[in-house]
């Protein structure tokens, strides 16, 4: 059994990133972008009227009311070919270019317009309202760096700067399968001694939440010929999930059938709760296989703990790894044993800004309705057989914690 964080290491150590492709930008959004993006253009392309109203002198209005001469009107679009002299003012718009000799824009909201002269009722400092040329992003600026997952703003970024291809990492092609002699259909009803098969389909909407369309192999049974039939296929792909079938039971046949097919396993326990038997293999080829631990709530918490990094070191990622952040414990936790405990937990934030973490009673990994509850993993050191209400607890933020309503705080 080794700790968690030397699972990690040993998985991503052999995560290797995958080759790049150059994709429109416009799409590009949740990609791993593998390039240093670079500006062609200053920012703004020139002095740039923050407002509308009018350009001005400011040393013109340093006496206000300062009556000035309406000398042109610059709508956003058009580039100004008139001066600005002593007492003159241009009406001016929003994103317009500010003309020469002017240095300031008073608002609209400010002035009083009489025919063609204009009323400036408040003074201006130089340069107020007024966006210099390239005071945003000077030409050759790298403004989009390599490793970034690309979000909206990196869209805008790129839109800005007209890099309308961008290369990024390729997603990894993943096959997901489920094992288990006892797994039916979640349209079926189960017979006695069934269960529905659910980690199959946690598992591909835990891909599809990182942007991956995973392959489904279906469900093997416990003998090793459906487990090779399986195994086979999965194969083709980068990154093979199994679930189940990693115990020490009689029918656990997973590791012995992917030992026939040359799959090196680096980590077969992890010092952690729930998932101690997370098999993790390479072959030859570089290809990772994931043998998940069956209980629902294992596969999910192993998935996000090392499947997901994996994932994102594929695609070239350097840092994939969730930062761990801290909370206010509201009653206390057990853990009993020496495995890193991952509970599932509501953080929420109080009323002087405190995060705090509310545990959520489950009855443990087959718990998936508990888990369903959470928002975010609760950590128990190994060392530790209990936190205490009121102690600092570390945490693993779950994408729920950005995306879900609390709907269970009053029971239920
Ligand atoms: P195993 O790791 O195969 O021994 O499975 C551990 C537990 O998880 C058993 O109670 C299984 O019935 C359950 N389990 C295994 N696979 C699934 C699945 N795909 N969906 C739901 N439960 C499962
Ligand atoms: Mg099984």
């Amino acid at each position: 059994m080794i700790p968690v964080e030397q699972a990690l290491r040993i998985v991503l150590d052999r995560a290797k990133p995958l080759s790049t492709e150059e994709i429109d930008f416009s799409g590009a959004t949740g990609r791993l972008l593998r390039e240093d993006v670079v500006s062609d253009v200053d920012m703004p392309p020139f002095p740039r009227s923050a407002v509308d109203g009018y350009a001005v002198r400011a040393q013109d209005v340093r006496q206000i009311p300062a009556r000035l001469d309406v000398v042109g009107t610059i709508p956003a679009g058009t580039f100004p070919t008139f001066r600005v002299e002593a007492g003159q003012a241009a009406s001016i718009m929003t994103g317009a270019p500010v003309p020469e000799g002017a240095d300031a824009v008073q608002m609209v909201e400010h002035c009083r317009v009489d025919r063609d002269r204009v009323e400036v009722l408040t003074q201006v400092d130089e340069g107020q309202n007024v966006a210099p040329l390239g005071s945003e992003v000077r030409l050759g600026d790298v403004v989009l760096k390599e490793g970034t997952r690309l979000d909206p703003a990196a869209i805008a970024v790129a839109a800005t700067v007209g890099k309308t291809t961008l290369v990024v990492g390729r997603k990894p092609r993943v096959a997901v399968a489920a094992t288990g002699n006892e797994l039916v259909h979640p349209s079926q009803k189960p017979a006695p001694g069934q269960i529905r098969n659910s980690n199959g389909f946690s598992l591909l909407a835990q891909c599809a939440a990182t942007g991956i369309e995973a392959t489904y192999l279906g469900v093997a049974l416990d003998t090793e010929s459906s487990l090779d039939e399986v195994i086979t296929k999965g194969l083709d792909a980068d990154v093979l999930m199994l679930s189940g079938g990693v115990s020490m039971g009689r029918f656990d046949l997973v590791e012995d059938v992917l030992a026939r097919h040359r799959v090196r396993v680096h980590v077969d326990a992890v010092a952690l709760k729930p998932g101690k038997p997370l098999v993790f293999g390479t072959t030859d080829k570089g290809k990772l296989v994931f043998g998940l631990p069956g209980n629902p709530v294992s596969t999910m918490v192993t998935f996000e703990l090392f499947v997901r990094p994996a994932l994102a070191r594929l695609e070239g990622a350097e840092n994939p790894v969730r930062p761990l952040y801290r909370a206010k414990l509201l009653t206390e936790l057990l853990n009993r044993g020496n495995r890193r405990a991952y509970l599932p937990g509501w953080i929420s934030v109080d009323d002087e800004g405190q995060s705090i973490a509310r545990p959520i009673p489950t009855r443990g990994s087959g718990d998936i309705v508990a888990f369903s509850k959470s928002n975010a993993l609760l950590i128990v050191p190994e060392d530790r057989e209990r936190l205490e209400a009121g102690e600092p607890v570390r945490y693993y933020a779950l994408d729920s914690s950005l995306l879900k309503e609390d709907r269970w705080r009053n029971g239920g």
